[in-house]
């Protein structure tokens, strides 16, 4: 009986990566290049056979066995994938053989775990919903999640952030959403997992509670100091907590990169000079160029030049330094006179 890499090779390379989905397929030498069938992405340069493994020189950086690959580009067991490498190869594969090359030697053994996890509750996600008085059972613990993007536990009291661990919200950071009374009017859950798995899955990096208009209210709305001397609006919660953490609480999101009626009420309502800070991307910059041209008649606008300070696509305030941020804000708003308190 032959093992597996003979098998493959057998197979062929070529036939194997066209046949798990791998894109732009190109032999060099002896060997065999795509894009990557994990990850996708364009770079046709990342994916690389050797020696009965291939490897993701990009996003992943991780070697994969051809029984690793089907397991998740097709979401099968250990098992199932074993017996659909069989079947393609018309032979049995000898257990001796594939011992060396199952998941659990590996380390992308997490990877693929978190992988079927998602899966998992994809499925679950089809027939339930979650609602508003679900907050009460989310715990009050400071996630890994957030100590990972540098936030503090007194952050996480601030906004009164959760976690779930189980049901349609399982690993996701519980957010939740009130007016401008303070009442707690729904709920966002952000992943706690990297956008490659949330791809790979089909699942979405938030969920909402049922029936929540977002463009009805400003996020951190009943928190944010009406006395100071403008106002901040981002698109994300991360920004604004990221500015909570820097001191500063005049800030609201939008929770997206489109302005609501409503939201444009909101924000006049505040009656102060506003600083605009989309992310940096083409949204980001679509809608900072609507905030400018639907509320420029009323207060003074201003718009944060997030791409002067950072080149990563997406970037918001939330990945940026506070000295950037402080240097930028203080050329930009420098010029409105300080709010006279009676
Ligand atoms: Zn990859």
């Amino acid at each position: 009986m032959t093992n597996v890499k003979e098998l493959l090779e057998d197979y062929g390379i070529d036939r194997f990566l066209e046949y798990v989905g791998a894109e732009k397929i190109r032999k060099i030498g002896d060997n065999f290049r795509s894009c990557c069938p994990i990850h996708g992405g364009d770079n046709s340069s990342a994916f690389s056979y050797h020696n009965g493994y291939f490897t993701c020189f990009s996003e992943c950086d991780r070697n994969y066995s051809p029984i690793d690959i089907l397991m998740i580009v097709f979401s099968l067991s250990y098992p199932e994938a074993k017996k659909r490498l069989e079947k393609l190869f018309g032979q049995e594969i000898e257990n001796e053989d594939t011992s060396e090359i199952t998941y659990e030697n590996l380390e992308n053994k997490k990877f693929i775990q978190d992988f079927k996890k998602l899966k998992e509750s994809q499925k679950q996600e089809e027939n339930t919903e979650f609602c508003l008085n679900d907050l009460a059972t989310y715990q009050k613990i400071t996630h890994e999640y957030l100590i990972n993007e540098g936030f503090s536990d007194e952050t996480r009291q601030f906004f009164d952030l959760r976690f779930c661990d189980k049901g349609i919200m399982r690993d996701r950071v519980v957010i939740p959403i009130d007016d401008k009374n303070g009442k707690i009017i729904g709920i966002a859950g952000r992943s706690i997992y990297d956008f490659r798995l949330l791809e790979l899955t089909g699942q979405s990096k938030y969920f909402f509670s049922k029936g929540l208009k977002k463009s009805n209210t400003l996020y951190n709305i009943s928190r944010a100091d009406r006395y100071s001397d403008y106002l901040i609006v981002v698109e994300g919660y991360k920004s604004i907590w990221r500015l909570h953490e820097w001191g500063y609480d005049n800030a609201v999101a939008l929770m997206g990169a489109s302005l609501g009626d409503k939201q444009l009420k909101l924000l006049l309502k505040f009656n102060l000079p506003i600083l605009i800070s989309g992310d940096n991307d083409k949204a980001g910059k679509n809608l900072q160029r609507e905030v400018v041209g639907k509320l420029s008649r009323y207060t003074p606008v201003e718009e944060f030049p997030i791409e002067k300070i950072t080149s990563k696509e997406n970037d918001s305030i939330a990945e940026i330094k506070k000295g950037d941020f402080e240097e930028w804000t203080k050329k930009i708003m420098g010029k409105y006179p300080k709010k006279i308190l009676f």
